[in-house]
C-alpha cells in the first residue's frame, strides 16, 4: 500500500498512513488524535527534491 502524507487540523502534526485508493476516499482517522480533519495527501517531500536536482542538471548541460 502506499504512503500517504497528512497534515491533521486537530492536533496540527504532520501523519503518515499506508492507505489503498478505496480507503484513501473515506473518511481518515489520525493517528494521533484520531480527528478525521485531515489536509492531504500531501506531497512527498524526497520526490520534489529530486525533481529539482533533475532540473538543475539539465540545466547545466544546455548552457
Ligand atoms: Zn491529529
Amino acid at each position: 500500500m502506499p504512503l500517504y502524507t497528512f497534515l491533521c487540523n486537530t492536533c496540527e502534526k504532520e501523519v503518515s498512513l499506508f492507505l489503498s485508493l478505496k480507503e484513501l476516499r473515506r473518511n481518515k482517522a489520525c493517528p494521533e488524535c484520531r480527528g478525521s480533519d485531515l489536509t492531504g495527501p500531501l506531497e512527498n517531500e524526497a520526490s520534489r527534491s529530486g525533481n529539482d536536482n533533475q532540473v538543475a542538471c539539465s540545466l547545466s548541460k544546455k548552457s
